[in-house]
Order: structure tokens, then C-alpha cells, then sequence
């Protein structure tokens, strides 16, 4: 009977003060403009560190939280991260009712971490291409007892920004130099729409795009919404200082929070080593879900490559986007949209969520993706037979 008492002040300290503890952080207002404002941080349950129920965030290889008096700077990204990845989690368990999220254990989540991954050891050596302005989600790993490395189950890693000049990579304009420059960018960015950006910014500017590009600027729109959207509304967050100079603190950007989370909760079919056009598209449909903006919503609706009302070369399907250089997300990003339109808003989240059971990792756009929403609008439309009609007339238009 002591113990239980204990225990349930215990529990009623921890509840109390978790219930009281607000910090600054990244959001977006009514107009989709990130600002800073105080936020409860809900499910914690240190008194003076960000770890909680679901998670916990610690500064690069730290095993420890971040403290409520550590530096302004490293508050502000683990109080963003917090907030907006707990709000990540709430969605898919209770608006898609995800058991699988719902049975996650506590996840750690690194920002500042400039060390590549590995499969084997976790951190890569320090010095070993340091990565900067991404983030990525990481597998759970066995770790290696001989060297002393414990196992760690899924992680979601923020790099530091760096301020990265375009013209180091315009500078080496012919040949070998800049498609290895790019190579090199692409292995940092891990986000797939972050790379067309550049690789758009770059190619667009050289007049070496192959015919990708007609004007530079309509091309930066088209490039990828989720990017165009950060680009227009995150000053704190992004800065491109008249595009000459890039850099991004993704742990300040919500979008990118609800992307990487929703790489987690898709993982009991879409592993994390792999990243196709597939999952990156429905990690940033997701995104867009959660972010439940009607601003977003309308410039997703104007700018999708699939259908967008302001794009002028909307996109046809290609072999090409399946993988490799050409691999398109925004494409599948449209795509699922539109899907999502035709079985109706009402159920859309919850169709393609369970779509999401009968995929696996490297399936393709044409063959398994288009397969899997018919096969689920058997058993989740409103109207199966006309919905299903629906969704071959939105194929057919665009070439599969
Ligand atoms: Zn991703």
C-alpha cells in the first residue's frame, strides 16, 4: 500500500508539472508564416528535460535529454522537434488509428548531429562527410557488443544548417566537376524534394538542365511544394538570400518534423534504408495532412506537377520517375493527392493510410502504386464501382 501511494504521487508530481511546462518554439500561423511562440509540450515526463512518453531529444550522440537550461539556440530546435513530432504521432494514432504507432516504443531524436549512419556501428566516424541542412529517419540497429555499441531502436536525426554558396557549385560548370558537386549534394540531402530544388536551381541557371527548365523562377515553383511553401513562409527556419546562398535548419521546420515521423509510422512496410519515390511521397502526403492547413492545401492544389491550376507543364507519367536521377516524388506527392480528392476528403487519410498495409519497399509507381489504391477502393470507397471509374479516368489522363 506504501508503494502504491508513492507511486501515485509520483504519478500525480509528474502529471501536474508536464501539464504546466511551456517553451518557445517554431510554429505556423492562421497565414501558414512560421513565427515563435510559447507551446505546451504535452506527454513529458521530466521535469527539466525534453524527454517524454514518446520521446526524448538529445544534442548530436548524446544518450541524455536536453535540459530546460541549456542554451536558447538548442531549446528552441528540441522544444520545436517535440512539439511538432508528439503532434505527428497523435494524428496517425488517432486519426488514422495506427496500432503500430500506437505500440512504438520511445523514440530518440537527434538534432545537431553531423554524423553520417551506419548499419553496423550507428555514428559513422566524425570526420567522415559530415552531413549538414537535412534530416533523415533511421532504422532500429543491434549495435556490436564487441566495440561497445548498444542497440538503438528508430531515430529521427536533424543535421546543423550550413551556409552552403551556389556558386561552389556553379563554379564547376562543365562536366565531371559539377555532376560531382551535385552528387555530393544529393547524398546530403536525403529528401528527395530538396534535391530537384537545387538540382533545379543549378541546372536551371547553367543552361546545362537539358531542356528541364524554360524559366528559372516558374521552375522554382514547380520544383517541389513542400519547398516552395517552406521557401515563402519560413524566414526563421530557411533562408535563401537572394537565392545565392542556401541553408536550412531542418529541426525548425514543422513540415520536415511530420515528414521524418511519418517515415516512422509507415515502417512496418516501407523500411527506412530505402528511399523511393514511393515512401518519399507518402511521407510528404502525410506531412501535408498533418500540417491540416487550408493555406497549404490551396498551394498544394495549385502547384501539384500532376494537376496544379497554376502549373504550366503539368507532368505525365514516366518510366523514368521510378528510380535514379529522374526519381520523382512531387509527381507521386500530386498523385496521391488527387486520389485522395476523387474517394472523397472524408475518408481519404484513412484510405491511403490502409493502401499503405499491401505496399512494400521498392514498389513501383505504375504496377504497385496505381494497383494498391484500386485494390483499396474495393473495400474503403464510398462507392466502389464509380470511385474505381474515377480513378482509371485520373490515370488514363496521365499516360499510365
Ligand atoms: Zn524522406
Amino acid at each position: 500500500m506504501k508503494i502504491l501511494l508513492a507511486s501515485l504521487l509520483i504519478l500525480l508530481h509528474c502529471s501536474v508539472y508536464s501539464a504546466e511546462i511551456k517553451k518557445r518554439a517554431v510554429i505556423r500561423d492562421e497565414n501558414y508564416n512560421a513565427k515563435i511562440e510559447e507551446v505546451e509540450l504535452p506527454n513529458l515526463t521530466s521535469i527539466d528535460s525534453y524527454e517524454g512518453k514518446y520521446f526524448k531529444i538529445v544534442n548530436g550522440k548524446d544518450n541524455k535529454a536536453i535540459r530546460f537550461d541549456d542554451s536558447e539556440d538548442l531549446q528552441l530546435k528540441a522544444a520545436t522537434t517535440y512539439y511538432h513530432i508528439n503532434k505527428a504521432r497523435k494524428f496517425f494514432t488517432d486519426v488514422v488509428k495506427s496500432k503500430y504507432v500506437q505500440d512504438l516504443p520511445q523514440i530518440t531524436v537527434r538534432v545537431d548531429l553531423i554524423n553520417v549512419f551506419n548499419e553496423v556501428g550507428h555514428f559513422a566516424n566524425d570526420n567522415l562527410d559530415p552531413q549538414f541542412n537535412n534530416a533523415l529517419t533511421v532504422p532500429a540497429g543491434n549495435g556490436y557488443e564487441p566495440k561497445g555499441i548498444k542497440p538503438w531502436g528508430i531515430e529521427v536525426w536533424f543535421r546543423p544548417s550550413k551556409e552552403i554558396n551556389i556558386k561552389d557549385f556553379k563554379g564547376a560548370v562543365d562536366g565531371v566537376g559539377l555532376k560531382q558537386s551535385l552528387v555530393n549534394f544529393r547524398n546530403q540531402t536525403h529528401m528527395a524534394n530538396l534535391q530537384s530544388f537545387i538540382t533545379s536551381i543549378l541546372l536551371g541557371n547553367t543552361g546545362t538542365g537539358g531542356g528541364i527548365s524554360n524559366s528559372n523562377d516558374m521552375r522554382l515553383v514547380e520544383s517541389s511544394i513542400m519547398i516552395e511553401v517552406i521557401y515563402q513562409s519560413s524566414d526563421i527556419a530557411a533562408e535563401f538570400f537572394s537565392r545565392k546562398i542556401y541553408r536550412l535548419d531542418a529541426a525548425l521546420v514543422p513540415e520536415i518534423i511530420y515528414h521524418e515521423f511519418s517515415h516512422a509510422a509507415l515502417s512496418d512496410h516501407l523500411e527506412l534504408s530505402h528511399s523511393t519515390p514511393v515512401n518519399e511521397g507518402l511521407a510528404d502526403y502525410f506531412a501535408g495532412k498533418i500540417a491540416n492547413s487550408r493555406k497549404l492545401a490551396m498551394k498544394i492544389n495549385d502547384y501539384n506537377l500532376f494537376n496544379g491550376k497554376q502549373v504550366r507543364k503539368k507532368q505525365q507519367y514516366q518510366m523514368a520517375f521510378e528510380r535514379g536521377e529522374y526519381a520523382n516524388t512531387d509527381f507521386v506527392f500530386g498523385l496521391l493527392w488527387n486520389v485522395g480528392a476523387t474517394v472523397g476528403t472524408d475518408i481519404e487519410t484513412n484510405f491511403v493510410y490502409r493502401m499503405t498495409s499491401i505496399l512494400t519497399t521498392n514498389v513501383s509507381i505504375r504496377d504497385d502504386l496505381i494497383n494498391a489504391t484500386l485494390q483499396t477502393c474495393k473495400d474503403v470507397c464510398k462507392s466502389p464501382l464509380n470511385d474505381r471509374i474515377k480513378l482509371y479516368k485520373l490515370y488514363n489522363s496521365k499516360n499510365f
